[in-house]
Parts: C-alpha cells; structure tokens; sequence
C-alpha cells in the first residue's frame, strides 16, 4: 500500500479542490478494509472526473485506479467480476475481446468502473451502467464485507448509492453477446425531431440527439443492429470534423465576458462540423463512444419523465434565446434516453426518462455560466432529476420532492454509517446533515 501526506486533491478540470492528511493507494480488498475501518472521515474516488463535489474533501483519501484487475469470467453466463478501480475503457477492450458487450454506454471511457456506479452513469437507449451488475462486494464503515445480490431487495438501494454506503470493492457485470449497429447521423430542424423521439425509440436501437442551441437544429444519431457482415456506404465526412472541440475552445474563449458570442459561435459550429451527414458501422464501444478529448469541460445535466421532455424542452428553449437572457449555451446539449428501474436514486426510478446535458468548454469560468443556473431552474419546476455527478444546487429539500425514496435512502444511510464516516462536507448539505 502506498500513502502520501498532507496534499492537495484536485480534480480532472482543476474546479475542485481539498487539503487532505492522508492519501493511499490500494491493490487489494484487505488493504481497503484495514484503511476504512481505522479512518474516521473517508472518501475513495476514481478518475476525478466528477463535477460534483463528491470525492473528496476529508482527511482520508483512498485512490482507487491501482484497484483494478480482473478477478474472474464466467464463459457460459457470460459474467465478468472486476475490482472496481478498473477503468471502463480497459474493461469494454477486455469484454470486447470475448465478443460480449454491456448494451448501454456512456460517451467516456476513461472513469473507473466505481465511480460510474456510484453516480448513475448511463447511456442512451438503454439502462443505467449499475442495472448490468448482478454482484456488488461492498466494504462497510467498519471494514466488514457485504456481498449484495440481485436476490437481494437491497440491491436497488446499492445500485446508485453516492459511496455513501460504503465502499464498492468487486462488482460483476452481466454481459450480453456482442452485436454490430449501423449508424447514420444528421442535421434536422428542432420541428422534425422532436416530435419523433417515440417512433424512434421503438423503431431503433440507439438514439441519441446533440441539440444545437441558438441554431433550432438537433444532430441526429440513430443505429440499427446489423450482421457485421452486412457492407454499407461508410462515410465519416471531411477529415476537419475531428477539430470540433478545438474550434468549440477558440470560438467560445470569450463568451463568458460576452455571452451572445455563443449564439455567432454555435452557428458557425453548426455549419461548419454538424451539417454533413455520415454513415459507419462497428460495436456499440467502438461506433459511439468518444476516445479522446483535447481539452476539458464543465458540465450539468438533468433528466425528467419522457412524457414531459417536449413541453420543458420548449419551455427551456424559449428561455435561452431571450436576449435579455444570459443564458447563451455552448454547443451541443446531449439528449438520451433511459429505460425505468427500480434503483432508489437512479433519474429512471419507476419511469422511462430523458437526460439532457448542458457545457461549458471553460471549465475555469463555470461559476458565471449563467446557462446551469436556468436548466436547473426549468427542469426542477417540472419534478427533474440531476446527474448526481455533475453540476446542480438542489439539496435535501427539492431531492426529497423528486426522489420517491429519497426518505428511505436516508435512513438506511443512517444505518450504514452512523457515524456519517463516508460523508464530505458537500454530502453533509445534500442529505442535511447537521454536524
Ligand atoms: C467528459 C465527460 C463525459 C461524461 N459522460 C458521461 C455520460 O455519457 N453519461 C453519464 O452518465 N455520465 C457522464 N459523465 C460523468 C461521469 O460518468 C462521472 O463523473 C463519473 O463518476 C466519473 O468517474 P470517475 O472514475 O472519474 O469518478 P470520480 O469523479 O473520481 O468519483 C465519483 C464519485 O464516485 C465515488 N466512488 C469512486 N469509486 C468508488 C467506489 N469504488 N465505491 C464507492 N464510491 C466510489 C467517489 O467517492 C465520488 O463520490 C461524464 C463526465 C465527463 C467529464
């Protein structure tokens, strides 16, 4: 076990930032153990790639990222079990490689299998990352094991659970075969998509709009599975699309000191990397999730029930292209889609739901992003969720109005952690914690 003191934790984008006493990094669940019974204020992260301010902030620190090796596969169930600082990309490599797949994917690859679970990580067109876990060993607040099942009714408290449970050591994944889609992306008017979110949910295997504020367009990506066999038209448009974000950087440098720049910025944007339209092919990992990015970001997001999205998606709309709005957004808000579970603290909890992203390319003037102050605003008038790992006000008294069981959540906190070990100062506030 390796340990450094007295340090400073900062986070992927430098937003974030503590003072902490200790700082270990671990390789195995005893030296996890050992470390979580003896700490009195504990928090564990993964890739640091949270907006929220929810890992770290205490005295104890435990890097997870040395965590990370394969315990075991199951070739006939097709299970894979994993120590959970894995890094999701080097995980999807491995499964990939036995021609298996998880079926619904977030567009990064470089968090760590914990830190997704613990946040409700999720893709689109399917459910959040914790639903394919059919296996939680979690460390408690005194350091004892506790394995939890999909037999287990306390699975759906587990599923997306803050790390304010207790610590996720090895999970196994339900994988499924590996299939191909076929990809077709494209400009359309906000007046031909929207109204087709449905038919297209049930028509196709992936959906997912990047909505281009200030332009009335959305970017429209659908798959389709296909025989990997099957030949198509492959298209990926002119080699300078790949300079998007690099432009995104430059165009919006100074819109945070003039913010009706980004209405210029995104039409320039749109013409110039989202009006061609392009064709591929390959697995879900491969097709649709983004390898690399050149620089970093700040982002919200929010969910609400699919049977509301077109009503506050107007609302939303109307009120970033007031000009008496500082509300300029940066291109694009990422629109998904999640089937409903059962898991407490999931956006999907008991109602199929769309997610909506919200940017901002400088990460460093986030605080007078005027934009995640209105999404929040519009989005928790109508009973909207935010994504646990991302930017938002909300505490205790509006989550306990949208989380049916955020009550329940609490209490069994409580009972896991009466000494509230595993809480930062940002947590405190969320779940009303009185010192
Ligand atoms: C560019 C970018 C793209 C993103 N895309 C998506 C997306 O498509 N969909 C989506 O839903 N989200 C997305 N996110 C959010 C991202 O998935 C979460 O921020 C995720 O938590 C980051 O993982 P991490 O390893 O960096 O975790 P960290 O930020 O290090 O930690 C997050 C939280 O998890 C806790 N934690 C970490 N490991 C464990 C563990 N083993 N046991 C218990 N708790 C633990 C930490 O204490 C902390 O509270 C994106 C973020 C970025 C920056």
């Amino acid at each position: 076990m390796n340990k450094n003191k007295n340090g400073v934790w900062t986070s992927w984008n430098d937003n974030i930032s503590s003072n902490y006493e200790s700082l270990y990094k671990i390789t195995s669940e005893q030296e996890l153990q050992e470390i979580v019974k003896k700490s009195e204020k504990i928090r564990v992260f993964g890739n640091k790639q949270s907006s929220a301010d929810i890992a770290s902030g205490v005295a104890t620190l435990v890097d997870m990222r040395t965590y990370n090796q394969v315990i075991h596969f199951n070739e006939s169930a097709k299970t894979i079990t994993v120590q959970s600082g894995i890094i999701l990309g080097d995980l999807l490599e491995i499964i990939e490689s036995k021609d298996w797949c998880i079926p619904c994917l977030p567009d990064i690859n470089t968090i760590t299998i914990g830190g997704a679970l613990a946040t409700g990580t999720h893709g689109t067109s399917g459910k959040l990352l914790s639903e394919y876990v059919i296996n939680f060993r979690m460390v408690l607040a005194d350091g004892a094991i506790k394995t939890i099942t999909e037999k287990d009714n306390l699975i759906n408290a587990v599923r997306v659970s803050l790390g304010a449970l207790g610590v996720l050591s090895e999970i196994t994944f339900q994988c499924e075969p590996l299939y191909t889609l076929h990809i077709k992306e494209g400009p359309e008017d906000d007046t031909l998509w929207l109204p087709k979110i449905k038919e297209r949910l049930q028509n196709h295997d992936f959906l997912r709009i990047l909505w281009l504020p200030h332009t009335d367009k959305g970017y429209v990506i659908i798959g389709d599975k296909i025989d990997s066999n099957t030949a198509i038209k492959e298209d990926l448009g002119p080699s300078y699309l790949k300079h998007r974000r690099t432009a995104s950087k430059i165009l919006y440098k100074y819109s945070h000191v003039f913010p009706w720049i980004t209405a210029i910025a995104n039409k320039l944007l749109y013409k110039g990397f989202f009006s061609t339209i392009k064709e591929h092919k390959g697995s879900l990992y491969q097709s649709t999730v983004t390898k690399s990015r050149g620089s970093t970001l700040e982002l919200a997001e929010w969910t609400i029930g699919l049977d509301l999205f077109p009503q506050v998606f107007e609302e939303l709309k109307t009120e970033i292209n007031k000009w008496s709005n500082k509300s300029f957004i940066h291109i694009p808000m990422d629109i998904r889609f999640v089937y409903k579970d059962k898991s407490w603290l999931s956006y999907a909890y008991q109602k199929d739901i769309v997610t909506m992203g919200c940017v901002s390319r400088n990460a460093a003037t986030a605080d007078t992003y005027e934009a995640f102050k209105s999404i929040e605003k519009i989005f928790l008038k109508h009973g909207g969720k935010p994504h646990w790992a991302k930017r938002f006000k909300a505490k205790d008294k509006q989550l306990s109005l949208v989380y049916a069981k955020w009550e329940d959540f609490k209490l069994l906190r409580t009972k896991f952690d009466p000494t509230n070990k595993f809480m930062n100062p940002y947590l405190e506030k969320l779940f009303n914690i009185k010192r």
